[in-house]
Order: C-alpha cells, then sequence, then structure tokens
C-alpha cells in the first residue's frame, strides 16, 4: 500500500500552526504537486519530520521563517526544511546526528536524541539525511528517500539495513 506524502506533510506542518502565530513565524509548506504517492512508513517519518520541525521551531527566533519543500527526481523524493534561525557552527555540524549530542547548551532543553533518532529512521528507510548551516543564518535539513513502490519492498530493504544505535550501544560495551 502507498500514502499520499502530500498530504501526510500538509498534516504535520498543520499541527505547527499555532505555534507558528504565536511566534510570528512564516511557516510553509511548498509542493509542486499535488499527490505523491509512494511506499513509506508513515510513523518513522512523522517523528522525523516532526523532530525537525520542532527542532527547526526550537532554533529560531520569533519573526524567522520555516519552510518545509518537496522535490522529486527519477527516483527519489528530496524534503527540505529550511529556518533563518541561529544556525550550526562546523562542530555542531559535525556532531547533530550524535546519540546524546546537544549544541548551543545555553538554550537547548533537549536530551539529544532528536536527530540521532531521526537518522536511523531516515536510513532505515534506505534514505539520507544532511545538514546545511550556517551560524546565525539559518539551517537546511535534506532528507532524501528513494520511491519505494510497496510496503513489502520497504520493509525487506529495511530489514537488510543495521541499526547505527544498537551498534553504538554495542561499541561501548
Ligand atoms: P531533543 O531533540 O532530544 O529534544 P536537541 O534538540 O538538543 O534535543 P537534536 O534534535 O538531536 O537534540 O539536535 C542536536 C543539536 O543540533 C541541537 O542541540 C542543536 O545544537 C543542533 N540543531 C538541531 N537542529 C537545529 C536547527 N534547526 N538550528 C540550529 N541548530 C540545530
Ligand atoms: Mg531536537
Amino acid at each position: 500500500s502507498q500514502n499520499d506524502l502530500v498530504a501526510f506533510i500538509k498534516d504535520i506542518v498543520g499541527d505547527f500552526g499555532v505555534k507558528a502565530k504565536q511566534k510570528h513565524i512564516d511557516l510553509q509548506f511548498i509542493s509542486p504537486f499535488k499527490e505523491l504517492s509512494f511506499a513509506f512508513d508513515a510513523e518513522k517519518l512523522d517523528k522525523v519530520l516532526f523532530n525537525i520541525i520542532s527542532n527547526a521551531f526550537k532554533y529560531t527566533p520569533d519573526w524567522g521563517l520555516i519552510h518545509v519543500s518537496i522535490l522529486k527526481n527519477t527516483d527519489k523524493i528530496e524534503i527540505n526544511i529550511a529556518d533563518n534561525g541561529i544556525g550550526m557552527n562546523a562542530e555542531e555540524k559535525a556532531h547533530a546526528f550524535d546519540l546524546f549530542y546537544r549544541g548551543n547548551k545555553n538554550i537547548s532543553l533537549g536530551t539529544g536524541l532528536g536527530l540521532a533518532l531521526s537518522q536511523e529512521f531516515v536510513t532505515l528507510h534506505g534514505g539520507e539525511i544532511s545538514i546545511n548551516s550556517e551560524k546565525d543564518k539559518g539551517t537546511t535539513f535534506k532528507i532524501i528517500l528513494p520511491i519505494i513502490e510497496t510496503k513489502h519492498v520497504l520493509e525487506e530493504k529495511s530489514a537488510m539495513i543495521s541499526s547505527k544505535i544498537i551498534r553504538e550501544f554495542e561499541d561501548n560495551e
């Protein structure tokens, strides 16, 4: 079975509407498609997008912007989550996906799990996640997902990918 990515993201972004209003954030979802159906794990992708959009809110001052957009290549979907917030320095960029890593310690109230889990979930989709960020300018997260036709193929693919987080725990034993 397939899911419609456009409706799916629209819902997630919509859930941040009140928060955007409170913070006067220009929150937008930009899609050149009305519908884009393929097989993705909605439960995992929901956590990924929720985490990254939550980060964008946490690290973008009032009156900023947060734009979520999608693009499609022949066999891949690209999801971009861009903000014009505080950005990251080289050190923060290098460690952002590490388990329990938290940069900007003065303002970060989290546990440092969000991005590590997000990367894990994207990897289990056979996808990739990367950061483009500049201190005091803003941050863009790019998620690339292969277009997979069926849930069955997605599950088979996922079962063959080993868990980075489990591996890290094993290495620390
Ligand atoms: P948690 O998500 O577990 O509540 P967290 O937000 O601190 O805690 P991550 O989501 O894993 O942890 O992010 C790791 C670090 O990456 C953050 O502490 C922050 O320094 C940096 N970071 C993440 N997203 C952004 C962003 N949009 N702008 C600037 N810095 C960011
Ligand atoms: Mg976070």
